[in-house]
């Protein structure tokens, strides 16, 4: 334990038997009570880390535009865009919904199945942005519905201003 040379201001570290006794410091040779010095203040707590902004980083142009040519290396670049097309033609006011708009699409034989499939279509052609895996799930989504909807979904598919249908 430490105690302190009030004289010299040495630093004297001595056995805890020696507490309350006189003792010689050996720094100066004064005489003095050994008391245990306080005990030193603890050191503050570390200063909590400064929050981060989250650092989400954007996509560069050059991403996204390597985002759009897989899509076109795809085959999906034209049709996609042609949904779009076709999707916003269709819904006159943003209250009519996909279901309502690939049930007229579809006519009235078609599945509740097939119906669902296509309003998941258009709701993939209403976002801005589609990442690679909802790209693969729109080809999907076509996929399926020109088994059984070969004009339907041609068109869907190429849309109103293709110049051919092959
Ligand atoms: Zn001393």
């Amino acid at each position: 334990m430490d105690v302190h040379c009030d004289n010299c201001d040495a630093i004297l570290d001595v056995t805890d038997d020696l507490f309350g006794k006189e003792i010689d410091c050996p720094g100066c040779g004064s005489r003095f009570v050994a008391v245990p010095m306080p005990d030193a203040p603890p050191a503050p707590p570390p200063a909590p880390p400064a929050p981060q902004a989250p650092t989400t980083p954007k996509p560069s142009v050059v991403q996204t535009f390597g985002k759009y040519a897989l899509g076109i290396v795809l085959g999906l670049g034209l049709p996609f865009f042609a949904i779009r097309t076709i999707a916003r033609s269709t819904s006159h006011t943003a209250s009519v919904s996909h279901t309502a708009t690939a049930r007229a699409m579809l006519g009235p034989g078609a599945t509740l199945a097939d119906v669902e499939t296509l309003a998941a279509l258009y709701s993939l052609a209403d976002k801005p942005r589609l990442t690679e895996q909802e790209i693969l799930q729109a080809h999907a989504y076509r996929a399926e519905l020109m088994i059984r909807h070969d004009a339907v979904a041609l068109r869907v598919a190429i849309g109103p201003s293709s110049v051919s249908i092959r």
